[in-house]
């Protein structure tokens, strides 16, 4: 994932350009922008993005630009932006006064798409869209020259204003540049600078019947912002030529330089908006932040925190070259930063239920248990225990083979923070399940630690029968089971069991006044974060990440 273009941690080609930029003096300070499309939610990869772009400003003390590139119509919201603007505050950044539109410049765009049809270089054409996409050649063949290139300027001028003012259907007429028809480069055949489109726009309304191209309008965008570093991902590279003739064509107020840098790949994952409105739409998921998807908002609602995903991206680097990131790298991130961060807690997610015969009848006692063992700053909190409790129903096995060292008939363990119990009766129902355990404790090892010095091979996690509280525990595994999911089949690629839900857990108290939507750590169990499903009377836990890499195992073994 990294290549001889990442020196080192923190630095990359492109910090490198920067860095010279600034000291040669050609820019006295830097200047980019984080140009999202308002067309869905943010992902993973928008992060990689964001987190360079607002990074280069924060670290060479410049500025970075959200700008929003809203210049289709059809499919673009308010609601994407507003999620947009969430997600990058989110990261960690602020944009302070630089939000700005590609709609705001639409007037200016206007005016310098009339300039360059002044100057001969630019025309409407009447060619279908079908008819534009035939004659535009092929890598091994030049384009043809469409039959209306040589219209008079005053002919097009009036076109032009006709498309604007809306005389013309959507598709039957375009602006193009006037470029060169046979040159290797197809994007440079007369591309198309304005579509016909009568649509409503999230911020300019019906005022415009006409919308620019996106490389049209970017690069006129960065020169009126004064972007000094346009950075955009590698599919952009052929598009270089054109954004720079749109400058060299245009009287733009400054010439910015764009940069591109290796999009991120992630196995199991699809970063596409176009596949992720897919699967919001098509209902394979519940919503935008529904936890198996890699946007920011699932992200953030299955509880990794953003701190992960800078520490994820840092490692990741800034390459020259495509590649493809495994998985298990940025869930070993979210583990090591909530390792470092989360609070403990126990929970019982499937629950098997504990009655202790010489632990007396009444009242529970409280005992204390740490917050963090490695952060003494985080406190200690007390756990009710008493007589009735529940353990993990896959912590007991009644004839457990050779390397099962936990619960089982006549066998001593310890529950943590609390004392030794030892196993004396299995209880099943009609069925020959195993439903209850009478179980004995030793008074004398409260605190988990026995007097006489014994041992037992294991620690498990329990909560109170009585006094834990009921809980939906929702454990998420990969959306797309194959290592690279197809984006044109992704549908049939789905996992089926992405989603399993568990019903009948049970937390310790704690967890039920806690508001606190940060992961915490289950005990023995992984990362888990409170849903914004949770009501009052019903609390909803997402598995953020497992302790270990279970799935990794889980591949190497299918
Ligand atoms: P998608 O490919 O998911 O549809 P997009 O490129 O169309 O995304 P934009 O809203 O245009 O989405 O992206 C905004 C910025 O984020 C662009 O500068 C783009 O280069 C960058 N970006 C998008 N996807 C990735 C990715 N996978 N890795 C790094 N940067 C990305
Ligand atoms: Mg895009």
């Amino acid at each position: 994932m990294t290549d001889e273009s990442v020196l080192d941690e923190g630095r990359d080609f492109i910090r490198d350009i920067v860095a010279a930029d600034l000291a040669s003096g050609k820019h006295s300070g830097v200047v980019t922008r984080f140009p999202p499309e308002p067309n869905g939610y943010l992902h993973l990869g928008h992060a990689k993005s964001i987190f360079l772009n607002f990074g280069l400003a924060q670290e060479f003390g410049g500025r970075c630009h959200l700008r929003f590139d809203d210049t289709n119509p059809a499919k673009e919201e308010q609601e994407y932006i507003d999620a947009i603007e969430r997600d990058v505050r989110w990261l960690g950044f602020d944009w302070g006064t630089n939000l700005f539109y590609a709609s705001d410049y639409f007037e200016q765009l206007y005016a310098w798409a009339q300039d360059l049809i002044r100057s001969g270089k630019a025309y409407v054409d009447d060619q279908s869209q079908a008819e534009i996409r035939l004659t535009r050649g092929t890598l091994t063949e030049p384009g043809q020259n469409s039959p209306f290139r040589d219209r008079s300027v005053e002919e097009n001028l009036d076109l032009f204003a006709r498309m604007r003012a809306g005389e013309f259907p959507n598709g039957t007429r375009v602006l193009r540049a006037k470029i060169d028809m046979t040159s290797g480069n197809i994007n440079m055949r007369d591309p198309v600078l304005y579509r016909i489109l009568h649509a409503h726009h999230p911020r300019t309304g019906r005022e415009w019947n006409i919308y620019p191209s996106y490389d049209f309008a970017h690069g006129q965008s960065d020169a009126i912002e004064n972007i000094t570093h346009s950075i955009c991902t590698l599919e952009f590279a052929d598009h270089r030529p054109l954004y720079d003739w749109f400058l060299d064509n245009l009287p733009v107020p400054s010439h910015p330089r764009q940069y591109e840098f290796a999009r991120l790949n992630v196995t199991h994952t699809l970063l596409s908006k176009r596949v992720l409105t897919q699967l919001v739409r098509d209902g394979h998921v519940s919503a935008w932040d529904d936890p198996r998807m890699p946007t920011l908002a699932g992200l953030r609602r299955r509880g990794v925190p953003a701190e992960a995903l800078r520490e994820f991206v840092k490692r990741i680097g800034v390459a020259k070259a495509n590649s493809t990131v495994d998985i298990g790298m940025f869930d070993f991130a979210i583990r090591e930063t909530l390792n470092r961060t989360a609070q403990r807690r126990m929970a019982v997610l499937k629950p098997l239920k504990v009655v202790i015969e010489n632990y007396p009848e009444g009242p529970s006692e409280l005992l204390e248990a740490v917050n963090h063992p490695d952060d003494p700053s985080l406190g200690v909190r007390q756990i009710p225990f008493g007589r009735e409790l529940y353990i993990e129903r896959d912590d007991f096995m009644e004839d457990p083979p050779k390397k099962f060292f936990r619960l089982a008939p006549g066998r001593e363990v310890r529950l943590r923070y609390a004392y030794f119990i030892t196993c004396k009766e299995v209880i099943k129902d009609a069925n020959g399940e195993v439903v209850e355990l009478r179980c004995t404790y030793d008074p004398a090892t409260r605190g988990g630690n026995a007097p006489d010095g014994r041992k037992v091979k294991a620690t498990i996690h329990w909560v109170s029968a009585t006094e834990g509280v009921p809980a939906e525990v929702r454990l998420y595994s990969l959306l797309f089971s194959a290592p690279q999911p197809d984006a044109a089949n992704f549908a049939e690629q789905i996992n089926p069991e992405s989603l399993e839900v568990l019903t009948g857990s049970v937390v310790e108290p704690a967890l039920a006044g806690d508001n606190d939507p940060a992961a915490m750590q289950f005990e023995r169990q992984g990362y888990f974060c409170r849903d914004r499903d949770s009501t009052p009377g019903k609390l909803v836990f997402n598995r953020t990440v497992g302790l270990r890499d279970t799935w990794a195992k889980v591949a190497s073994e299918g």
